[in-house]
């Protein structure tokens, strides 16, 4: 057994925004991708990014500092990096210097001329991509600590620790590898990986480290027994390593509830965990053998939302941990990586709503602020409080927080307003009203957002072109848009959303409750920044928010146009959201807002209306234990928004994965008549679950990879699409691609289009024939 005496912690946070104030790194990137600076002025702006992000800690008055979590893409690939974790596809270079180092590393996270880039998946259940590490039985496990040795020596090693995803949540986030045998799983592996780990502990120990954080947010998913066992094992192995830093495991994201005794028992030093979800209490972790000499690290400030912090209720839940552990140290519950960096820019903001808001740098204030209440009492921190009690308590005072129609509103919802008529009566209303062929084909609604859109919006919005000619120069977009599906043969149309930078923020401008900031902007993936908007008040619709531009886009064409808006569940989870009420209701109010939408395009003649829910599945809580609530009140959402039509107006909607067996039942509740998922990449594997549960509408899976520049041969999405009426009649099935065409480019997208609808025709005629 080991005893390191592991100086005190104190106030510190998990991890720090690293896109830079300004997104300097963002820029740096695409100029270096683009070749209009070298690799030099990359590493500089990196550099300066992580001195300026320790300064900025320390001088807030953190004593703990979290270094290594810089990036130059994402923390996982770090992760693979640090590990010696590279698939074959991506040889190492020939030489080890900076320049070969970036161009690797770069190759994995955005692939090669020929080399598919690693995948990227969701960050647990938040809008954060990382690249999904590929391990099989045979991936060797080669320690190359340089990153985080860079960090320390750059930041020293006085009141600071490197932070590196842990090893059991580093397998529980990989994928298997191409060709690794039938019942294999990357946590098969842990063992192993240990060794490096260890390793990387003595490298770390030996450059003067004298806390590391190993991040461990999948042990707030559950756990079996064995599962929790393994873990306990995994972490008794790490902490009696001999030359080691003291070793704080950060579980957050919820509790870890079937980990926490092992953790507790075994020798490591520090275990942080998430006062702000998931529900932990002083007492159940006091009653941990082990606990007592452990330092705890308390997220009580949310590192996750833009919300002021409420000091002293916060104060009181710290203050029945006094005692717990060895020390009580104060943190956010997570890294601030999704969070923007500073609220005090935003002069735009209400100022009302500003003063209860906030963002990194004011949580570390926070952070501050409690833990010298906890430590030398509530004096030491009153001017603090006293700003936090008097500005929440004006909550109530910003204008748009109440909309005097709302709670009216929502207290008259009845079951009835969220359910439609007999399904299959609404199939043969809906078939006689719009005469569509067999296997219609449609696309998801965006078209290739080009250099000249973004360039009308970004002129409209600084007021450089007049609204009459930016809605002129648009509907000329539409109008070529529409052209060229009608020329294509597609049969239901879409107006290309020319209109929409995102398809949240577009909403989020229109409805009152909603505000948006000019600079918060947060970490997406790579360079991919995006600016959640603040849903801070009740939700309303002044007005109509597409009917302009889809009635205009009908008018232009015979065929049905779609109407196009984002579900109440995607409005939500890519905002910023109150959390002074609960977020069924919040998702309510959205809805309400969108079925007053619905009914004004039904009204204007618009007879398919398309309603998607991309982030259905992204926001599924971590807990199977809390899934089914949240499944409940977002397809109830769902159904408040869409339930409103009558039966021969056709409602479409679409989700953005293939993993769709686990929420498939959820799905079909929504009630749509018609779902277009992502499916070519999988080849239509998930279909064989659709045909046996008895999936009741119909089905467009994709046929056409968008996330690829790759146009599909006719041949392969034939090939598809009777892979799809394997397992599905041809009254079910609609053509389509896999997501919207926005990121791609209209060469690509008119071959592909072409393609499509020629395998439909020809597969309409083989089955008639
Ligand atoms: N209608 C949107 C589009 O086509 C859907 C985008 C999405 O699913 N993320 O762009
Ligand atoms: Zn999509």
């Amino acid at each position: 057994m080991t005893t390191i005496t592991a100086p005190s912690i104190g106030a510190t946070v998990l991890g720090y925004p690293r896109i830079g104030r300004d997104r300097e790194l963002k820029r740096a990137l695409e100029a270096y991708w683009a070749g209009r600076a070298d690799h030099h002025h990359l590493l500089d702006v990196g550099a300066q990014v992580r001195q300026e992000s320790w300064k900025t800690l320390r001088e807030a008055g953190l004593t703990s500092i979290p270094i290594a979590t810089f990036s130059h893409y994402d923390q996982v690939l770090d992760t693979s990096v640090l590990l010696g974790v590279v698939p074959d596809r991506f040889p190492a270079p020939t030489s080890d210097d900076a320049e070969r180092r970036l161009q690797h590393y770069f190759a994995m996270a955005r692939g090669t001329d020929t080399a598919q880039p690693l995948e990227m998946t969701k960050w647990f259940d938040t809008n954060y991509h990382y690249l999904v590490p590929e391990i099989g039985p045979d991936t060797t496990f080669t320690l190359d600590p340089t990153a985080p040795l860079a960090d320390l020596t750059a930041a020293g090693s006085n009141g600071t620790r490197p932070v590196i995803v842990g090893p059991w949540t580093y397998l529980a986030c990989a994928k298997t590898s191409a060709g690794a045998p039938e019942g294999f799983e990357p946590l098969d592996r842990l063992e192993d990986l240990l060794t490096t780990y260890v390793e990387l502990l003595t490298t770390l120990h030996g450059a003067g480290a004298e806390w590391v954080q190993l991040d461990e947010p999948a042990l707030v998913r559950d756990l079996s027994p064995a599962q929790a066992e393994r873990v306990a094992q995994a972490y008794a192995r790490v902490s009696d390593a001999t030359q080691r830093p003291a070793v704080l495991v950060a579980t957050y994201f919820g509790h870890p509830r079937e980990a926490l005794a092992g953790l507790a028992a075994s020798n490591i030093d520090g275990i942080a965990l998430d006062l702000t979800r998931g529900g932990v209490t002083a007492d159940e972790v006091a009653a941990l053998p082990g606990i007592a000499e452990k330092a705890l690290v308390l997220g009580a400030v949310d590192g996750r939302n833009v919300w002021r912090t409420d000091l002293r209720g916060a104060l009181t839940r710290l203050e029945q941990w006094r005692g717990v552990g060895r020390e009580i140290a104060v943190s956010t519950s997570c890294s601030l990586l999704h969070v923007p960096y500073d609220v005090s820019t935003e002069t735009a903001l209400d100022p009302a709503l500003r003063s209860i808001l906030a963002f990194a740098d004011q949580k570390l204030a926070e952070v501050v602020a409690l833990q010298r209440a906890l430590d030398g009492g509530v004096a030491a921190s009153e001017p603090a409080f006293a700003e936090a009690d008097a500005a929440l308590a004006n909550r109530s005072t910003i204008p748009g927080f109440v909309h005097p129609d709302s709670a009216g509103r929502l207290a008259a919802v009845s079951p009835q307003d969220r359910s439609r008529g007999d399904r299959e009566d609404r199939a043969v209303a809906q078939r006689q009203r719009l005469q569509l062929p067999p296997l219609p084909t449609t696309t998801i609604g965006s078209f290739p957002q080009t250099s000249r859109v973004r360039q009308l919006r970004a002129d409209h919005r600084a007021g450089r072109i007049t609204t009459r000619a930016y809605t002129e120069q648009l509907r000329e977009e539409v109008r070529a848009v529409v052209d060229l599906q009608e020329d294509i043969g597609l049969d239901v149309l879409v107006h290309g959303e020319p209109e929409r930078n995102d398809m949240v923020q577009y909403f989020a401008e229109q409805l009152q409750g909603y505000a948006a900031s000019q600079h918060g902007w947060v970490q997406s993936y790579g360079s991919r920044c995006v600016r959640p908007p603040i849903l801070f008040g009740d939700v309303h619709r002044p007005a109509p928010m597409t009917v302009a531009w889809t009635t205009f886009a009908q008018s232009l064409t015979q065929r049905p146009m779609k109407g196009m808006l984002t579900g109440p569940v995607t409005m939500l989870a890519w905002s910023f959201v109150r959390d002074d009420q609960p977020r069924s209701t919040t998702a309510d109010q959205v809805a309400l807002a969108l079925r007053d939408e619905v009914a004004d395009l039904e009204a204007a003649g618009i007879a398919i209306i398309q309603v998607d829910e991309p982030a259905l599945r992204e926001t599924l809580p971590l807990r199977e234990a809390e899934q089914q609530t949240y499944l409940n009140w977002a397809v109830g959402s769902f159904r408040l928004a869409t339930s409103g039509v009558r039966e021969d107006t056709q409602i479409h909607t679409h989700l953005c994965y293939s993993e769709f067996g686990e929420i498939i039942d959820s799905i079909d509740a929504l009630g749509a008549d018609v779902t277009s998922i992502e499916a070519a990449r999988s080849g239509m594997e998930l279909l064989a679950d659709v045909g046996e549960r008895g999936f009741r509408g119909a089905l467009g899976p994709g046929v056409y990879d968008i996330h690829s520049p790759r146009v599909p041969a006719t041949a392969e999405i034939e090939q598809l699409l009777r892979a799809a009426l394997a397992s599905l009649p041809a009254e079910q099935l609609w053509v389509n691609p896999d997501c919207g065409l926005k990121t791609r480019s209209y060469e690509e997208v008119l071959a592909s289009l072409r393609n499509l609808t020629t395998a439909a025709r020809q597969l309409r005629t083989t089955a008639k024939g």
